[in-house]
């Protein structure tokens, strides 16, 4: 099962010091930090992974480092999701919402 979720990273971007999306950027499962202004990717550590629930105990996943991915592990159910897997791809994100339209409003 994939759900593919939107999930904001902690701590804003460091180009417009906005809201930044964790994206996949690449295939392999490279996740990168997506500035929401100008969709501009950024490193990704540890403590730019928000806290997430299990989606099927709700209670609080723990974040590992597994090979080379970031996994979000439930301990009461045993489940574990790795971070890219729950991720859109960024161009299929940009293209779904339209956040990198810098040119938007002069088509009129
Ligand atoms: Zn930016
Ligand atoms: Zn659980």
């Amino acid at each position: 099962m994939k759900t593919l979720r939107f999930i904001y990273s902690n701590g804003l971007s460091d180009c417009h010091k906005t809201k930044a999306l964790l994206v996949r950027s690449r295939e392999g499962g490279f996740v990168t930090r997506n500035c929401l202004r100008c969709g501009k990717p950024g490193y990704v550590g540890p403590h730019h992974l928000p806290n997430l629930e299990c989606e099927f105990c709700g209670g609080p996943l723990v974040v590992k480092l597994l090979d080379k991915n970031y996994c979000y592990i439930c301990g009461k159910c045993d489940r574990q999701w790795e971070l890219p897997s729950l991720l859109p791809h960024w161009t299929e994100l940009f293209q779904y919402s339209g956040l990198l339209a810098p040119g938007d409003g002069s088509f009129t």
